[in-house]
């Protein structure tokens, strides 16, 4: 059995200490929000997923989902806590009102994500495809539908999947062949094969909604011509559904590396009636609408499986005892000391913890910047939408990717057991591994922040970001204490101005150096965000202590902030030079000797 505990104490520091949450609540009008109604509802989810969601982790990676007679059967366990979880009212609480909702607000959804993809990711994706449908019906949808499906599906009575990924069609999903075909009562017939639908079948609820890319008869070729079409499983007579399926199947589900418990379903649409969602051939504009909370949402997957990692391989590490302390035994009891005493060891584990700190702090900034931007001041609007442009693709692939190396941080700590299945922690890197897969590719990610959202606005997108750095660090500047975070954040920042001109000088004569550069830029990139929060975290500490109101966990954060700027910051050094040696290497390279 792994072992788990929430990161509460981080939470409140970064809802209070650095971000002010409370104000923003009140400024953004969520008044009936005070510090302790916050601290109390991310206490009583977390416990809510250890309790009802971690029990069936296991058995969903061992058992897995199964396909018996053309019917997805969820592993033992899940129908349960899916249950449980409905009638708990916490999936509708992010919920407009209307729908027996609280509309909480974005940030506190962000973060409800991390301690339910610890617990169990397999059922996390479920409530976050379900979410992500309740919110495109509820703004996009005709009245009708939105009357019909939108409460159902935000309590999770009802679930729902996005169909975008054809045989022949991921990343390029201008290619796609689904066609819709227009009836005379207003609604469409849909006809066409999807591949890898996460959660395209289950028993967990009676029905299932499919939000689907297809294309009308005549539309324009590529990805201006496809619209978004609702399909659900069954149809219904107001909130009576029709035994017969609406003409869906499931042709198989995939074996796959990992989060064995979510099923990855080939779906058939034949002639199913389905319903226009917003206007003809703005589909990928509105399944953009979605895929950005969900890249959102699987940025916080890179964080809550780093997170169990990290603590089960801590777990181990204080347990398992090998060799001695280089400077001499500590425990003169013990045949060995515990492996901690190993600089090496420490290396892993605090790289893994510190990503995780560090990701988090980035996760919380931008649920706030989502609140902000849903509901602030038109000033206030214009500033979170631009940052939220250009901190989308960093947070969804510098999440995931690091989220990655912390699960397997957390792997090689353990050795052996860490590679066995009985200690728990393999499944955590498994499952994590998709992340950097779906919801776009995370080199598709580093494309769209380098080739578009960077540009975007005549450059403004990166302006409202420097605006903010730059003001930080001078603000910093003399105080003593702060020099060691300020001075390389100032550098990399720098780094980051200057990099951007030459990605945006050599790439506009040859697109091959843009996108040569663009992975290692966008980790350049997430690197210089987290340095700025780092030394956000770092100031706030510096001060506690100055006050005299520091606490271990003052003097602890203080220490990862160290740990940041030694271990992960000095990457931006290669980083930098990657970008800058171009693409020629790469693009000149003999295509028969690969
Ligand atoms: C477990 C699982 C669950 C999934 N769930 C869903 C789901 O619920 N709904 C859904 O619609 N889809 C889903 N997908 C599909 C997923 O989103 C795609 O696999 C992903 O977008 C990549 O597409 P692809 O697999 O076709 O890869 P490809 O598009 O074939 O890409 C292959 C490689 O080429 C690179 N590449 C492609 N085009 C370019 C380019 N223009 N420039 C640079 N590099 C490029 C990619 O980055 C990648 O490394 C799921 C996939 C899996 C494995």
């Amino acid at each position: 059995m792994t072992v788990y505990k929430a990161p509460l104490n981080d939470y409140k520091f970064l809802f209070h200490e650095i971000f002010d949450v409370v104000e923003v609540c009140n400024r953004l009008g969520y008044e009936n929000l005070d510090r302790e109604m916050i601290d109390m509802m991310t206490e009583e989810w977390s416990q809510f997923v250890i309790d009802v969601w971690k029990p069936s982790n296991s058995d969903g990676d061992k058992i897995g989902s199964q396909l018996k007679n053309g019917e997805v059967i969820s592993p033992p366990g899940f129908k349960d806590a899916w249950k449980q979880t409905v009638e708990s009212g916490w999936l509708q609480s992010v919920c407009k009102e209307e729908h027996g909702g609280m509309e909480l607000p974005l940030f506190f959804r962000n973060a409800m994500d991390e301690p339910a993809i610890s617990c169990n990711m397999a059922i996390s994706v479920v409530a976050a495809l379900s979410l992500g449908v309740y919110d495109i019906i509820s703004s996009h949808a005709s009245q009708e539908n939105i009357d019909l499906y939108a409460a159902k599906i935000g309590s999770g009575e009802w679930c729902g999947t996005m169909c975008l990924t054809e045989p022949h069609c991921g990343t390029d999903l201008g290619l796609i062949k689904t066609k819709a075909t227009p009836q005379e009562d207003g609604s469409f017939t849909i006809t066409g094969t999807k591949i890898f639908i996460t959660a395209g079948d289950h028993d967990l609820s009676d029905n299932i909604v499919h939000m689907v890319l297809a294309k009308l008869p005549g539309a324009p070729e590529g990805s201006k011509g496809i619209s978004l079409f609702l399909v659900p499983k069954f149809l219904s007579e107001g909130d009576e559904l029709s035994s017969e399926k609406n003409n869906t199947s499931i042709s198989g589900i995939e074996d796959k590396m990992g989060l064995h418990g979510s099923p990855t379903c080939v779906l058939n649409f034949d002639s199913s009636k389905g319903w226009l969602v917003g206007e003809e051939n703005t589909g990928m504009a509105l399944m953009f609408e979605m895929m950005n909370r969900e890249r959102l949402a699987t940025g916080m997957m890179g964080l809550g499986l780093g997170e169990i990692a990290y603590q089960n391989a801590l777990a181990w590490s204080l347990e398992r005892r090998q060799g001695r302390d280089l400077r001499g035994m500590k425990d003169l009891d013990a045949p060995a000391d515990n492996i901690l005493v190993h600089p090496d060891v420490r290396r892993m584990l605090l790289k893994a913890k510190v990503n995780c700190e560090g990701t988090r702090a980035l996760g919380t900034w931008i649920g706030i910047l989502l609140d902000e931007m849903k509901r602030g001041d038109e000033e206030t609007k214009k500033h979170a939408t631009s940052l939220i442009a250009l901190l989308t693709p960093v947070m969804k692939a510098y999440s995931t990717d690091v989220g990655c190396q912390s699960a397997s941080l957390a792997i090689q700590t353990m050795g052996g057991a860490g590679y066995c299945s009985e200690y728990g922690v393999e499944q955590f890197y498994r499952d994590a591994r998709i992340a950097p897969i779906w919801e776009g590719t995370n080199g598709i990610q580093a494309l769209d922040l380098v080739g578009r959202k960077v540009t975007q606005n005549f450059g403004h997108n990166l302006r409202h970001l420097m605006w903010p750095l730059l003001e930080f660090i001078e603000e910093n500047r003399a105080i003593e204490e702060m020099v060691e975070f300020n001075k390389p954040l100032h550098k990399s920042v720098k780094g980051l101005q200057q990099l951007t001109l030459l990605l945006m000088a050599e790439g506009a004569g040859n697109p091959h150096f843009l996108a040569a550069g663009a992975t290692d830029y966008c980790t350049y990139f997430g690197n210089t965000l987290l340095a700025y929060l780092w030394a956000r975290m770092a100031r706030v500490c510096i001060n506690a202590k100055a006050n005299g109101s520091a606490t271990e966990f003052h003097e602890a954060k203080l220490a990862s902030a160290r740990v940041f700027f030694a271990e992960i910051h000095p990457d931006n050094v290669g980083l930098a030079a990657k970008i800058v040696a171009g693409h020629k290497h790469l693009m000149s390279y003999p295509e028969a000797s690969f």
